[in-house]
Parts: C-alpha cells; structure tokens; sequence
C-alpha cells in the first residue's frame, strides 16, 4: 500500500505519517529526514542540499525525484511524507511507481487553518537546557519564557520565526495546493481535519485506511 502525507508546515503530518508507520507496520518516508541525514553525516548528497540550501534555494525537482526513487524502488508498501511538492514531481513519481506496476492508493490531506499553523508554530518555544517545547499559546510556561523545571530563559528556533513561517506558507499554497488538487481530480484524496486532538486525527486517518482495505 502507497500513501502519500500531504499538508503545509505545521500540521502534524510527519506526526500521523509515523503513526501509520507504527500501526500498519510500513517504512515512513520523508524527504527533510533523508536530507537531514545526508547533511549530518556530510554525505555527497548532503554536501550538494547544503550548498543549495545556504543559497536560500529549495532543492530542486531531479534531485527530490531522484533520492525517492532510490529509497523506495524495493519497496511494496510505504507513507511518504514532504513529497511530492510540485505538479512535476507528482507526474514524475506516479510514473515511476506505475512502471513498478503499482499504484498510488490514498493521498491524505491534513487541514488546518492558517491563524494556528501560524501560532503552533510562532509560539513553540524550547528550552536550551533540557530540550521542553513549551507553546506561548496552547502550553505556556508558569513564568514568561522560563523553563518550568531548570529556570532556564527559552529560546525560538530560527525555523519558527513569522517571516520564515509565513513565507513557507506562500510557497505551500503556490506549489503544493495544485498537487492536493491534481490527486482530488483523480479520486485518491481524503481530506482530514487537523485541528482535532493528534489521536482523533489518526482515528479519522485510520477509518479510511481501514475502509480502502476492506474494498
Ligand atoms: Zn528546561
């Protein structure tokens, strides 16, 4: 079974991804994973991200398409999440994945607004010390910006500053919307709401999961 996690930046798509993982018992795929890997352990391929990433560009299309197909050729089952991304990406995997005569089989789409993408995000806040991610809107600490259990002063991720977060979006609705729309045309798309509780999320994921196998 193929399934593909589609959702923009902080909808928790990786989180369901990994509990489809665990319950189905098939390898979660995610492209930030992989690049993150190869960029840690100084890799060709990582060294090649890196250099793309510094220059403030996003890793093009050959190279995504390229690293899947190398980590998903032997596989019969997989959840990917993070890919694809763009309308060619998409084209180019479903060849890929038909000339292995499979197919695609669910694409789900994780829905939550954009005012709290924006605030899950915006408001995580870590601690330096003893890595707590507290949220200033959802799970505040009992003093302003102090960790609860070291009194250390916590910290944002650079990833979680608004002008990167709101720009991530942008680029969300302007490349990946199109492919949420090419998968909804082609009748393997379900739409979930992200704003539930993260289980009654997976609960609804599950039902259709279990739905599609029984057919
Ligand atoms: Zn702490």
């Amino acid at each position: 079974m193929i399934i593909v996690m589609l959702g923009n930046i902080g909808t928790g798509k990786g989180t369901q991804g990994k509990l489809i993982m665990k319950n189905y018992n098939i390898p979660y795929i995610s492209t930030g994973d992989i690049f993150r890997e190869n960029i840690k352990n100084n890799t060709e391929l990582g060294l090649k991200v890196k250099s793309i990433l510094n220059d403030g560009k996003l890793v093009n299309d050959e190279l995504v398409n390229q690293i899947v197909f190398d980590k998903i050729k032997n596989l019969d089952s997989f959840v990917i999440d993070g890919y694809p991304r763009t309308i060619y990406q998409a084209e180019k995997f479903e060849n890929f994945v038909n000339n292995l005569n499979r197919k695609l089989d669910i694409v789900f789409s994780i829905i939550v607004s954009e005012e709290n993408i924006i605030k899950r995000l915006t408001g995580r806040r870590i601690c330096p010390e003893c890595g707590k991610i507290y949220n200033i809107y959802f799970d505040k600490p009992e003093k302003d910006e102090i960790c609860n259990f070291d009194g250390e002063k916590l910290i944002q991720r650079e990833d979680d500053k608004i002008e990167i977060v709101k720009k991530r979006i942008e680029e969300f609705k302007e490349n990946t919307e199109p492919v949420i729309e090419y998968y909804r045309n082609k009748n393997i798309l379900y739409e979930i709401d992200g704003e539930k509780e993260i289980f009654e999320v997976f609960n609804d994921i599950k039902r259709v999961i279990d739905d599609y196998i029984k057919k």
